[in-house]
């Protein structure tokens, strides 16, 4: 029997996102009784967003999932990358924070944080989009929110570091590891219905294992180490043989 824990992150939430596949996700999660974090965009711009009209219910939407014990997460501000930085988390060259100046990047965060106060949203998760942040946006998070637990990085475990917890993110897809805790995380706006219900057979064959944030973090999580950043140089050597990574 396996002894892994997985968490389930589903990506971009706005309100012009895809809703047919947005509900086939629902559906999967409430059948399976999984809570996962979802990644809520508090002002899109992003044109690869734009799916589906805006019907005016978006943040009644957001307030159902949270009622149903959903983690909604702060998702950058508008998600549109405007530099070429990979920031702490080195899986992609493009970013919507890392490498602007601290100010910019302040006045992202509290704008975000404030749209979802307005919808009665005091988020403690923070997702950057494309999973590109650097130091000053921590900082800004620390400033102007109460944000204490990153969806991001690698290891095999939860970990404290500058100041947070980080619930790594290492899966695209359901793959059955023997030990550890992993995210795996889903974009809608860029998987089939067909796609997504094959998903969803797999999440059954794992649906003992799923967790939510509170109960991952049940336990104390250590400080960031070796044993973390060899795991860490261990899957950016195999992740491109393995195809573990799809860059979203
Ligand atoms: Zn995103």
């Amino acid at each position: 029997t396996m002894k892994s824990k997985y968490i389930i992150r589903i990506d971009d939430a706005c309100p012009t996102m895809d809703r047919e596949r947005w509900l086939l996700f629902e559906q999967i999660f409430d059948e399976l009784s999984i809570k996962p974090i979802v990644a809520v965009i508090p002002d899109n711009r992003d044109p690869k967003q734009q799916l589906s009209p805006d019907k005016g219910d978006f943040w009644e939407t957001v307030n159902r999932w949270k009622e149903k014990g959903w983690e909604i997460a702060l998702h950058g501000y508008d998600h549109v990358y405007i530099t070429q930085e990979a920031g702490l988390v080195p899986l992609n060259q493009k970013s919507e924070f890392a490498g602007l100046p601290l100010e910019r990047q302040e006045e992202k965060i509290r704008s975000g944080i404030e749209i979802f106060r307005n919808h009665g949203l005091s988020p403690r998760v923070w997702v950057a989009p494309s999973h590109t942040f650097d130091m000053n946006t921590l900082e800004a998070l620390k400033k102007h929110s109460s944000i204490t637990i990153i969806s991001d990085g690698i290891s095999f475990r939860p970990f404290q570091r500058y100041g947070f917890t980080w619930l790594p993110l290492q899966l695209w897809k359901v793959r059955r590891i023997p030990m550890g805790l992993y995210t795996i995380c889903y974009h809608p706006s860029a998987t089939s219905l067909g796609q997504i219900r094959r998903e969803g057979e797999r999440l059954r064959s794992i649906a003992n294992n799923i967790v939510s944030v509170d109960e991952a973090l049940k336990r104390p999580c250590p400080k960031y180490g070796i044993l973390d950043s060899l795991f860490h140089a261990l899957f950016m050597t195999l992740r491109k043989s393995l195809k573990l990574i799809t860059r979203k």
